[in-house]
């Protein structure tokens, strides 16, 4: 096999944006540019354990252009293929409310941008490919763990129609990484890994922030206008580049994406756990796989970042409000682009009015509704209230609604998604109630029952990535066992679909996992 002509790469970031002219990869603040050269540092022994179909195809690779040995030197970072450049970004962000200062790539370095036959762009980045001059105080590594954890949510969420970066391949580096896991003092070697990461572009909010911050206006204008240029082609045709007018209406279109993003996690449950704003990307994306999880039984509460424990401040349901806060941070970086701030209000009411918007066609389709009605809120407001007081699993409470006969409304049909014998028992009655009004508003809405649950089944998912199935393959993957991973990633390739013989993967979680270290909590340790 020839690895040399896979990619046709056009690197636009390195080639538009001014780059750091310092060639040293030390760590520093890095001033007036958007990215230093930095090449990945070689790993003992690549080894290719987990790779997307679907994410090769859309690079034009096969199998056997991902499987060969030259191909896992590429992607552990031992070799370049030609046209891949490598360099890592400078970024900043919000921290947990606090302004964190310079951040950037410190352990994700890009490759290029490959351009696909259909004439998609495709950034190529490596994560855990060693230090950069960002990497502040750590290693520029990252653990097979969190790897194999962002590799497989990666394509998961995609499967669920989330927009999100992507996951070409898992790789071991064969390599020992020191981390102190639960931050209790007993640092500890684990494997290391790399994921090749893929998206359109990688940019978040603090791209731009950090150049706000720094006074470098002229570097943020030209970052907004590439930006705009090169992510947002359909918008940069509507108006002259580098006018008000457009970069109003990509802040718009951020504010919009975003909502529609928040939309999607509370619908199919998922928790980021560290909304930063370095970690928001500025195309709507999910990025950055981090301490995430997956609701299990109903909590709005719910955080699976041990380090947000005590605040909560990104919490199942706070993340639409957090998202908020994280857009009027840009707009503040924004701000010195705009004679004054209207523009930037303008954005964020795009925000407030699609994320109420996409909520309620996001009810409406989870409940089964043909359109959501203002009364609707309370039942829905009722249903979610009971669920969180009688522990009930979200996931397999909406796909059990479905089932729900309008004519002859039963708790039994919902009984499996209960995590309590006890709550069931005591909440019978308040959930029958419910029902009841539930199929009166099913009456109102004549949708014959079979139409109904055939539209639910298609919002409601019956296949997450729940903490414990990813941390089940982890332990398996760590003991050598890498068949899990595949068996996962195809269980959760249609994730609306009943699959019965997958059965197994819809399991709500069992009750070993409640408490266990990375099945209902996780460190930032990864
Ligand atoms: P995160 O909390 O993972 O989003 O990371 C926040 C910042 O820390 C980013 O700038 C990362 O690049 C950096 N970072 C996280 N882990 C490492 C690591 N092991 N080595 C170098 N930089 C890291
Ligand atoms: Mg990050």
């Amino acid at each position: 096999m020839s690895t040399a002509s896979l990619f046709n790469f056009d690197n636009r970031f390195r080639r538009e944006l001014p780059g750091d002219p310092d060639p040293r990869n030390a760590v520093r603040q890095v001033h007036g540019a958007c990215w230093s050269d930095v090449l990945p540092t070689p790993v003992s022994a690549p080894r290719l354990l987990a790779h997307s179909r679907e994410m090769a195809a859309l690079l034009d690779l096969d199998e056997a252009d991902l499987r060969s040995p030259e191909m896992a030197a590429v992607l552990g970072g031992n070799a370049l293929l030609p046209g891949m450049q490598p360099y890592a970004t400078c970024y900043g962000g919000h921290q947990f409310g606090q302004w964190a200062g310079q951040l950037g790539d410190g352990r994700a370095i890009a490759l290029g941008e490959a351009v696909n036959r259909a004439g998609q762009r495709w950034e190529l980045q490596l994560k855990g490919a060693g230090p950069t001059p960002y990497s502040r105080r750590a290693d520029g590594r990252a653990v097979l763990r969190s790897s194999l954890r962002e590799f497989l949510c990666s394509e998961a969420m995609h499967h669920l129609g989330v927009p999100t970066t992507r996951a070409l391949s898992l790789v071991t580096t064969g390599d020992a990484v020191l981390r102190d896991m639960l931050y209790d003092g007993h640092p500890a070697d684990e494997p290391g890994a790399v994921v090749c990461r893929v998206a359109p572009s990688f940019t978040r909010f603090g791209h731009f922030e950090i150049f706000a911050t720094r006074g470098e206006h002229a570097l943020l204008a030209r970052l907004a206008d590439f930006t705009i240029a090169r992510d947002f082609p359909e918008l940069a045709a509507t108006a002259p580049a580098g006018s008000e007018t457009l970069r109003a209406a990509w802040f718009a279109d951020v504010c919009a994406r975003t909502a529609r993003l928040m939309a999607h996690w509370l619908r199919v449950g998922f928790v980021h756990g560290v909304m930063n704003t370095d970690n928001m990307s500025i195309l709507g994306l999910t990025i950055d796989y981090g301490p995430y999880g997956w609701v299990d039984n109903f909590a709005p509460g719910w955080t699976p970042n041990t380090t947000d424990a005590a605040g909560r401040r990104y919490c199942f349901g706070r993340q639409p409000d957090v998202a908020r806060w994280n857009l009027e941070r840009l707009a503040d970086a924004l701000r010195p682009l705009f004679a004054d701030a209207a523009p930037l209000a303008a954005g964020l009411d795009a925000y407030d009015r699609t994320y109420a918007e996409e909520a309620a066609r996001l009810f409406a389709a989870k409940f089964g509704l043909r359109k959501w009605r203002e009364d609707d809120a309370e039942l829905a407001g009722e249903i979610f209230a009971l669920l969180e007081r009688a522990e009930v699993d979200m996931t397999d409470f909406f796909r059990r609604l479905a089932d729900v006969d309008r004519a002859a409304p039963a708790v039994d049909t919902l009984a499996g998604a209960f995590y309590r014998d006890d709550l069931l028992r005591q909440q019978r009655p308040a959930f029958a109630a419910w029902l009841q009004r539930y199929a009166a508003r099913l009456a109102a809405d004549a949708r014959p029952d079979a139409e109904r649950r055939a539209a639910m089944n298609r919002v409601n998912p019956r296949f997450v990535l729940r903490n414990y199935l990813a941390q089940q393959a982890i332990e398996r993957a760590e003991a050598g066992d890498t068949a899990p991973i595949d068996e996962l990633l195809d269980t959760l390739r249609r994730p609306y679909d009943e699959q019965p013989a997958r059965a197994q993967f819809a399991a709500k979680r069992p009750d070993w996992a409640r408490h266990k270290a990375g099945c209902s909590m996780l460190s930032c340790s990864s």
